[in-house]
């Protein structure tokens, strides 16, 4: 995607923000052209030019703007917006098993660790699923060969907390005939299109780099003009759709997007680099260090363009000086999500993964941290501060 995109895409008027429309209902012209657009939309499609848009769960214009724009990035023909990330995962699973299309298949393979609500959402099976957890990309091909009834494949790379990345041509191998989701939030459509290694849908939480100010939540998915349309009537019946206002935010969050995660992966590799020096600190996961990107899969014309500007790292000290750190900082907020223009730490291990099974969990001693838009040395001089305590 270019600079270019990111600022033009999906705006059809010739002023410079795209209306905000609020309806709630909109005015039907007749009985039968209300009916047909109706028709229209349930059957996932859009509304037709004679009936209307009808009403707001089924069809918004400024969402509707905003999801162009975001196919575009992604070099997808459609995306379809939801309330929230997970709602926008949550409609990927039923999309996938609980449709006539489907034929039954309830099965799904995924690959772990993967976010903290992603994991206990399959762990729980609570829309009907039924998960096979594998650590690594070699683990698919036998997960499907034990179970034909998969529907669908679950990755997500970088991959919370670690930024581990998998390779995802290597998936599309394994993956066959088989659908695969991408979890690209760490990511972005700056730094890697999923769709180009053949996934069917990418999945962002646009609360996270795509809103990038910490003050909206959202959720996306780009795919085919096949899956949309499942996903709009699951949206439709489910109801978890995006409110006009978040549709208006992301949309505006996407023009800024190439300069704020360009430029919070520049001063993450700094901050990488200095935290890896810390004799406090055991091991930094960062696709940017030595070791951290072991495929190959980071530099222009990869699968990602930069390192990002997500990391994690493990105290010597374990919980106790993990603990500490995320207290001691002052700069930087303990809190959690990510991708907003303030650095965000947190503790894993008893936030976004504690109900992740023991096995799986993070370590103890592991922060994840979210580099933002401030000073690289501001972010280090806080660090020192908080390791200075220890
Ligand atoms: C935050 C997050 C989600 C969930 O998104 P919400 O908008 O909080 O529902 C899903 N995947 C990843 C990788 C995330 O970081």
């Amino acid at each position: 995607m270019t600079a270019t995109s990111a600022v033009h895409a999906g705006r059809i008027t010739t002023n410079p923000t795209p209306p905000i429309d609020l309806s709630a209902t909109y005015h039907l012209p007749g009985v039968d052209a209300g009916g047909e657009s109706y028709a229209e939309l349930v059957a996932g499609r859009g509304p037709t030019a004679e009936g209307g848009l009808v009403y707001q769960r089924m069809w918004n214009p400024t969402t509707a703007g905003f999801e162009q724009a975001l196919a575009e990035l992604e070099g997808l023909p459609e995306a379809v917006s939801f309330g929230s990330g997970m709602a926008a995962i949550s409609a990927c699973l039923l999309a996938a098993t609980a449709v006539p299309a489907a034929g039954g298949k309830r099965h799904i393979v995924a690959v772990r660790p993967i976010y903290g609500g992603t994991d206990g959402l399959l762990s729980k099976g609570t829309l009907g699923t039924e998960v096979t957890w594998v650590d690594e990309v070699a683990g698919i091909a036998p997960a499907l060969a034990a179970r034909p009834d998969t529907a669908l494949v679950v990755v997500e790379t970088p991959a919370n907390p670690t930024a581990r990345l998998l390779d995802l041509d290597a998936v599309a191998a394994a993956c066959g005939d088989v659908p695969f989701l991408v979890d690209s939030t760490f990511a972005t459509p700056v730094l890697q299109q999923p769709a180009r290694h053949g996934a069917t849908l990418v999945v962002h939480s646009a609360t996270k780099y795509i809103g990038g100010h910490s003050d909206v939540l959202g959720g996306v998915v780009a795919t085919t003009a096949e899956w949309a349309a499942r996903l709009r009537d699951i949206r439709i019946q489910t109801g978890a759709l995006l409110h006009p206002l978040a549709g208006y935010l992301l949309h505006r969050g996407l023009q800024t997007l190439p300069l704020r995660v360009k430029r919070a992966s520049e001063t993450a590799q700094t901050v990488a680099e200095w935290l890896a020096r810390q004799p406090a600190v055991e091991r930094v996961h960062y696709p940017g260090l030595p070791g951290g990107d072991p495929d190959g899969l980071v530099g222009p014309d990869r699968q990602l363009l930069l390192p990002g500007a997500m990391m994690a790292f493990e105290m010597r000290g374990g919980y106790d000086a993990a603990a500490a750190v995320a207290e001691n900082v002052r700069l930087i907020l303990h809190a959690a999500s990510l991708g907003g223009a303030e650095s965000l730490i947190t503790h894993p291990a008893s936030l976004s993964h504690r109900n992740v099974a023991p096995d799986a969990r993070p370590d103890a001693g592991l922060l994840r941290f979210s580099i933002g838009l401030e000073d690289a040395e501001d972010l280090v001089a806080d660090l020192d501060t908080a390791f200075a305590k220890l």
